[in-house]
Formats: structure tokens, sequence, C-alpha cells
């Protein structure tokens, strides 16, 4: 099997080098492609020293191409290197809403991904980083209790804007510090101490596209189009690591006790619940793991039989390139590629 990185030099693409080193997935080749600012600069994977290419105009010489280098490249290129006979696992929301486009979280709807005969090439779509970590917690809640709505606030890291949105948080704060003028240009304002409630573009509906993002591929992934659903995406001056306050009204009345068992039994999940001992999901604790952590599980005092809990996950592992690679290997195990 070939397979290909586009973006290899980006925040998602150096995970991805990180995770497949690791990872199961059995491979011949692995080329990285890029944009000429880093063509020639040399990566590592498993022992081997690879140099990074311009990314060619046409079809690329790969089985399966993990493309993360933004909506507006997938656009173009993606249908171009899936008629070639790729299977492209696309990182941005280029085709997430697209009916024929399965988007795939494996542990929740990797039986999606046997429906069709990847063999000849396709596009399936990864989602939106907050909303990979929001489903982990959400759907073994779903199965045993039924969401009716959901309540969601997060506190999205600067990584998630890429590796120029971490360079920003560091210079301002050197700058800050410093007490030389701090210049904003990623995001749309200082992101040293502040946090800005504003990801990605307005809509009409006065929620942000990154809002949206999360109710619609909610709704897609958990194959659950009746959950309501509001959220609040905040950008907070962290590195890496994305939270969520997450409060739920249930069909079936739940006991923090229950939600606790169902999400230890979780696959992906790790519960970190004890706060006598001061333990609770965090950036810091997250940063780095495949699993998904989840505390701070309590009854709601709103919604009769609700919960309220807070969620933390490498956005750019579960959110991005550790689900695209899983998404690969369940592909590979299935005999599917
Ligand atoms: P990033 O750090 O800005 O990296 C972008 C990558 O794309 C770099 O390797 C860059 O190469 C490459 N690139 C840019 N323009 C190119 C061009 N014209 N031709 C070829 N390569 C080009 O961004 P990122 O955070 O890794 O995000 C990549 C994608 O994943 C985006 O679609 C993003 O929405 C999605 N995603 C990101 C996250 C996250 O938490 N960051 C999570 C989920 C999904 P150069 O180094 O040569 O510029």
């Amino acid at each position: 099997m070939k397979l290909a990185i586009v973006g290899a030099s980006g925040a998602v693409g150096h995970e991805l080098l990180g995770v497949l080193e690791k990872s199961s997935l059995n491979f011949s080749e692995l080329r990285l492609y890029a944009s000429p600012r880093s063509a020639g600069s040399i990566l590592e994977c498993r022992g081997q020293k690879i140099t990074v290419e311009v990314m060619p105009e046409g079809a690329i010489d790969a089985d399966v191409i993990l493309a993360s280098a933004g909506g507006g490249i997938s656009k173009t290129q993606a249908p171009i290197w899936a008629a070639a006979g790729a299977v492209v696992i696309d990182n941005s929301s280029a085709f997430r809403y697209e009916d024929t486009v399965p988007l795939v979280v494996p542990e929740i709807n990797g039986d999606v991904l046997l429906e069709s005969d990847w063999k000849a090439g396709g596009i399936i779509a990864n989602p939106n980083c907050t909303t990979a970590i929001l489903v982990m917690a959400l759907e073994p809640l779903h199965k045993a209790f039924g969401i009716k709505r959901a309540i969601v606030s997060t506190y999205q890291a600067t990584s998630g804007a890429g590796a120029k949105g971490m360079q920003e948080l560091e210079q301002q704060t050197r700058n800050s510090l410093e007490g030389k003028p701090v210049v904003n240009e990623v995001f749309a304002h200082p992101i040293v101490f502040n946090l800005i409630p504003h990801i990605d573009a307005f809509l009409d509906n006065g929620y942000t596209k990154e809002e949206m993002k999360v109710l619609w591929e909610t709704h897609k992934i958990m194959r659950a189009p009746q959950i309501k659903l509001s959220c609040t995406a905040v950008r907070i001056p962290t590195m890496r690591a994305h939270s969520e306050a997450v409060t739920l009204e249930l069909e079936r009345p739940a006991t923090p006790q229950a939600a606790r068992a169902l999400l230890e039994a979780a696959a992906g999940v790790d519960v970190v619940d004890d706060p006598a001992t001061k333990r609770y999901p965090m950036p810091l604790t997250a940063s780095g793991k495949y699993n998904i952590e989840v505390g701070r599980i309590r009854s709601s005092l709103v919604f009769d039989g609700g919960l309220d809990l807070f969620i933390c996950g490498d956005q750019l592992l579960k959110g991005a390139a550790l689900n695209a690679v899983q998404i690969a290997e369940y592909l590979q195990q299935h005999n599917k590629i």
C-alpha cells in the first residue's frame, strides 16, 4: 500500500507522522507533500528520512492520501486524486456535508465504510476536531439514555488554527511580557491574556460556522438528527487540546454513577473524575494522549435526570491525525484497501 500525506509540514501533518510511527498500518512507501515553502525539508517516519516534495498539480501515485493542506486544496485536488484511484482521507471540511461522502469516527460509525468498495478510490471525510472529541463522550450516553438536547461551550486551543496559531500565541506572550506591541494576524484579536468567542465565520443565524459544524457533524456521525444542540465556540490561549463543557437533557434519567460506568467501558475514553483529589480533564493532561478525558460528571440542576460533564481531548490527535490513521487502519483491517 502506497501512502501519501499532503500538508505534511503542518500541525496536523506533524502529528500524522507521529501517529504513523506507532500505528500498525501496513504500507510500503510514504511520500510527503506540501507547498514550495517547505519542499526540500526532511521529515522522519519509522526510521526513514523523507524529503518533502511540492504537491503535484494532478494525480498522486498513492493508494491512500491523508490530506491536510486546507479546504481549498482538498476541494480542487481530492476529486482528481480519487478519480485516479486513491482513497483520500480528508481533514478539511470540504466534503463533510456531502451525502455521498462518509464522515467517520471509527469507534462510532466505522461500519459506514463497509458499504463501499474503496479499492477503486474515493473520498472519506475526517470530522471537525471539536466534534470528533464530543461524539466520543456523547455516543455511549446517547445509546443508554437518549440525548434530547445538548448545550456545549468550547475552550479551543490555538493549534486548532494550525502551526501559525501556536506561533502567534508564543510571539504575543513574549512581546506582551517584554512590553512590546502585540500584533494579531491569525486571530481576530490578541489571544494572549484573552479569549475570543469567535472561531470561523459568522453566519446569518448569529452562530459561527465552527459552532454549526458541531451540530451538523454530530447529527451525521451519530446518525441522530433529532438531537437538538447549541454550541458556543471560544478560542483560548492554550497550545493544544480542546475542552468542552456539556449539558445534556436525556430521554431516560441518568445517574452520574451509571454515566461513569458507561464511559469507562467506552473505547477511546478515559474517565478522569475525582474532584476530591483534584482530578478532572485538563488540556495539560489530555495533550499528547490518544484517549479523550471526561470528568466533572454530575446531575444537571436544570434538566431533571440530565447530566453535566467536562471533556478534554487532543484535537490534533483524536480531532485530526489519530482519527485519520484509524480510518485507514479500519479500511485495511476490513480488506477495503
Ligand atoms: P497548518 O499547520 O497551517 O498546515 C498546513 C499544511 O498545508 C502545511 O503543510 C502547508 O505546507 C500545506 N499547504 C498550504 N498551502 C499549500 C499548497 N498550496 N500546496 C501544498 N501544500 C500546502 O494547518 P493544520 O492545522 O495542519 O490544518 C490542516 C487541515 O486540517 C485544515 O484543513 C484544517 O482545517 C484541518 N484540521 C486541523 C485541525 C487542527 O487542530 N489544527 C484539526 C482538524 C482538522 P507549507 O508548510 O509548505 O506551507
